[in-house]
């Protein structure tokens, strides 16, 4: 089997990672791998791991590094997992876990770093916007002047702004993100695997840039994977 891609993406909130995550996951025919989806699949199933996280989840606060890691140690620790490629949304998120990423998993651990870079000033309206669907789950964005509550066009459920989406909470997540993911951003530069790419424009412009970007930086076979001989088999 040729070299499957290993890719990691980070954006800030509102930047429209989690849509473009899917669909570029779906073009590499790799596994979309969220960590938010992870631990709220935890959460819902009332594992261990999802109780301790749970409260973390509930305010928006970064689950611990360790928790973290073990979620992902998991999920990524067998070769298997190696072997099909990745596109992890939403880790590493902070310094700490790029390094145990890079330093369980070896070189390999990632092809290339993408980070979707949209601008506080659109990212803010943008997330004030959002509503999302207390039934099915959906999110949509509020037009001025919409009646509130509004009903989701899926399901007919009733749409509402997040309480974690007041104009003061989401200045705290925006300033959290640059100060947690700051320098995590300039050690995957200094590894020379960190491309930037504008995120501000229509959903399939940005699409059309990140498949453009990360085409050109990942090999289309490589030869042998740098795998540490400790973590063949492992997880
Ligand atoms: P997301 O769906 O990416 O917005 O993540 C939802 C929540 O999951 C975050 O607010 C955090 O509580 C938690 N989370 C997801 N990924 C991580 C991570 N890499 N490190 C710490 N917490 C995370």
């Amino acid at each position: 089997m040729g070299h499957r891609t290993r890719l990691i993406v980070l954006g800030r909130q509102g930047a429209g990672k989690g849509t473009q995550c899917a669909r570029l996951a779906a073009c590499l025919d790799v596994p979309h791998i969220s960590t938010g989806d992870l631990f709220r699949a935890e959460a819902a199933a009332g594992t261990e791991l999802g109780r301790r996280a749970q409260a973390f989840l509930d305010d928006g606060r970064l689950v611990p590094d360790e928790l973290v890691l073990d979620l992902m140690a998991a999920r990524l620790g067998g070769s298997e997992a190696r072997a099909e490629g990745y596109l992890l949304d939403g880790f590493p998120r902070t310094l700490a876990q790029g390094q145990a990423l890079f330093e369980v998993l070896g070189r390999s651990a990632a092809d290339v770093a993408v980070e979707l870079h949209v601008p506080t000033s659109v990212v803010l309206p943008r997330l004030a916007a959002r509503r999302v669907c207390g039934s099915c789950g959906a999110t949509s964005s509020a037009r001025p002047g919409d009646p509130e509550p509004n009903v989701c066009v899926g399901c007919g459920g009733e749409v509402a702004r997040r309480t974690d989406d007041t104009d003061q909470a989401i200045r705290r997540r925006l300033e959290a993100y640059d100060r947690q993911s700051g320098p995590l951003l300039g050690w995957l530069e200094e590894r020379g695997i960190l491309l930037r790419i504008d995120g501000v424009g229509p959903l399939e412009v940005v699409h059309c840039r990140l498949l453009n970007a990360v085409g050109n930086r990942v090999p289309l076979a490589a030869g042998e994977d740098d795998v540490p001989d400790d973590l063949v088999g492992a997880g």
